[in-house]
């Protein structure tokens, strides 16, 4: 039998809403906020699990042991309603909303589930996923939610969220941890995950945690090795842009993760150019950046980043940005150093 923990910066928050609900003042509608990679589901998970518990333990953890904790673990505990977007098959891939036929099974289900008694758990995960008629189904259910009934609202951009719904939630703010947190973690998770490629893992993940650990599960990071030759290649002259454009490939996801990517790595030149720690193969790059010039290529990498959530050709997003960064390393004689 397993207890879900949660992270090890997440005590405070966990304090925060166990106390709450010791003392019976936990709301029915929790905003869980914050970036993507930071844990907001585990601890959803977690918290779940505690309040379908029947004899939670001290610090309000669920105990591992009760009939609610067993069902729980088997994933068939019938008070707890996980809701996603549905994957569709005919696409390969998970659908973009929460469709409005979930949101009114899930209804027909919280009426039933009322005769059982105990406390029933809701999870939208993510509550971005709902569209308009969507949100609207769901206000009616936190105005007049059913007895011991909790929402968790999972959100990575919760300012995008109607304000109706938003002002009927309490609020947890999930933030990425201290860099050290991050770091004894991550080193906990994947020791073999080190040096400058642990530090890359967090600067691609903004800090965050879980998602620096995917990045280096997936093979991103390495993938992101190989993108970064080819910047300072181009920079060096020594690589054509539309050569290092070609090797990203057409797959939008794909551009869009290369994007993210280059602004960070646009971001790290920022940060050396005004004197803080600089990786060994950015050479004499940094020290010869003009700041205006940076800033446009920033301008130009974010509006490349609008671009590709458009129907704009991703090849030509690409390619465009490559030509105007080796444009802008030609304008300062080469940058091989
Ligand atoms: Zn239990």
């Amino acid at each position: 039998m397993s207890v879900v923990g949660i992270l090890p910066w997440q005590s405070a928050l966990w304090s925060v809403v166990t106390e709450a609900r010791a003392n019976e003042k936990l709301a029915h509608a929790l905003l869980l906020a914050g970036p993507a990679g930071v844990g907001k589901r585990q601890f959803a998970r977690a918290l779940a699990q505690a309040l379908l518990c029947e004899s939670p333990g001290a610090r309000g953890t669920a105990c591992g042991q009760c009939r609610g904790c067993v069902q729980f673990d088997a994933g068939s505990h019938p008070n707890l309603f996980w809701l996603q977007p549905l994957y569709d098959e005919k696409n390969d891939k998970q659908k973009r909303d929460i469709s409005v036929e979930q949101l009114r099974d899930l209804g027909e289900k919280l009426v039933l589930s009322a005769h059982y008694g105990g406390s029933k758990v809701v999870v939208m995960d993510p509550v971005d996923a709902l569209n308009v008629s969507g949100v609207n189904a769901l206000l009616k259910t936190i105005e007049e939610p059913p007895p011991k009934t909790y929402m968790l609202l999972v959100s990575e951009r919760p300012m995008a969220l109607a304000a109706t719904l938003r002002s009927r939630c309490q609020r947890l703010r999930f933030a990425p941890p201290s860099d050290e947190q991050a770091r004894a973690w991550l080193r906990e998770q994947q020791p073999a995950l080190t040096g400058a490629n642990l530090d890359r893992a967090l600067d691609l993940a903004q800090g965050a945690p879980l998602r620096a650990l995917a990045a280096h599960q997936s093979g991103l990071l390495e993938q992101h090795g190989k993108w970064r030759s080819d910047w300072l290649d181009v920079a060096a002259q020594k690589r054509a842009p539309t050569a290092a454009a070609l090797a990203v490939g057409k797959d939008r996801e794909q551009v869009s993760a290369w994007i993210a990517a280059f602004i960070a790595f646009l971001g790290e030149l920022l940060r050396a150019r005004v004197g803080g720690p600089q990786a060994a193969d950015l050479g004499t790059i940094p020290s010869r950046v003009a700041m205006p010039g940076l800033q446009a290529m920033l301008d130009e990498a974010f509006e490349s980043a609008r671009r590709i959530t458009t129907s704009a050709s991703p090849q030509l997003v690409v390619e465009s940005l490559m030509i105007a960064w080796w444009r802008w390393s030609m304008a300062r004689g080469g940058a091989s150093g």
